[in-house]
């Protein structure tokens, strides 16, 4: 039996997803849940932002979705990983990290970092719960003083409620759940069929904090069993 490592250089090159809710932005991603040891609150208990997440449902459990996510996961470990990555970005002005997954280990942190400082021309958002972990705020730090990137720490509440000065996202039972602040921005793709239509507040490092409302049946379900 081939060697999974073996397996993924000669296949070598990052997978590249497409979801219709950006407007054709691309993204490279990871297997949900596998590679988010910031979702456990305890052990077996997730984070109840996590108990419904989209990537674990819908089209993402068909095989052909979660191939290209398990493949990057052995992919991003080969040495010319990088180059390869600033070589797919060439024509990207806008790129999400991680639609499903997360920067589970602190050598990819570093390698995403690289190809975040050798990509000026593209404007960068990556969502991430590791900020939970200690040895990831340098890598942090570095990728939050560059222009082009907008690195949000996700709040693990599904009731609108956040850390100021530490979290750049949260989500809400519903749009009226939030308050309207300075610096704060409610995503409005409920208003376009779930697409971001043009918008790219994610993106916009002067927007401290975007407000999901909540969205998904399997969210809508969490929500409902917390507000017994
Ligand atoms: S806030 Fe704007 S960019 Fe972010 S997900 Fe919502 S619609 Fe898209």
């Amino acid at each position: 039996m081939e060697n999974p490592v073996t397996k993924a250089i000669n296949t070598a090159w990052p997978k590249i997803s497409v979801t219709s809710k950006l407007d054709g932005i691309r993204s490279w991603s990871l297997q949900a849940l596998d590679t988010c040891p910031g979702s456990i609150e305890s052990p077996g208990v997730l984070v109840d932002a996590c108990k419904g997440c989209y990537a674990t449902t819908g089209n993402y459990v068909f095989s052909n979705v979660k191939a290209p996510r398990e493949h990057n996961r052995l992919d991003w470990q080969r040495i010319d990983w990088t180059d390869n990555m600033v070589a797919e970005l060439e024509r990207d002005r806008y790129f999400r990290w991680l639609d499903s997954g997360d920067l589970y280990s602190l050598a990819l942190a570093e390698k995403v970092l690289e190809v975040m400082q050798r990509t000026p021309w593209c404007k960068h958002w990556l969502p991430t719960r590791m900020h939970k972990f200690p040895k990831f705020r340098m890598v942090f730090d570095q990728m939050r003083q560059l222009d082009n990137v907008s690195v949000r720490f996700s709040a693990d509440s599904i009731d609108g409620s956040f850390i100021p000065g530490l979290h750049g996202s949260t989500i809400g039972p519903a749009a009226d759940t939030f308050q309207q602040i300075d610096g704060v921005s409610l995503c409005r793709a409920y208003e376009h069929e779930g697409k971001c239509s043009g918008c790219r507040a994610c993106w916009d490092k002067s927007i401290e904090l975007i407000c999901y409302p909540a969205h998904g049946r399997k969210m809508m379900k969490v929500i409902g069993i917390k507000s017994i």
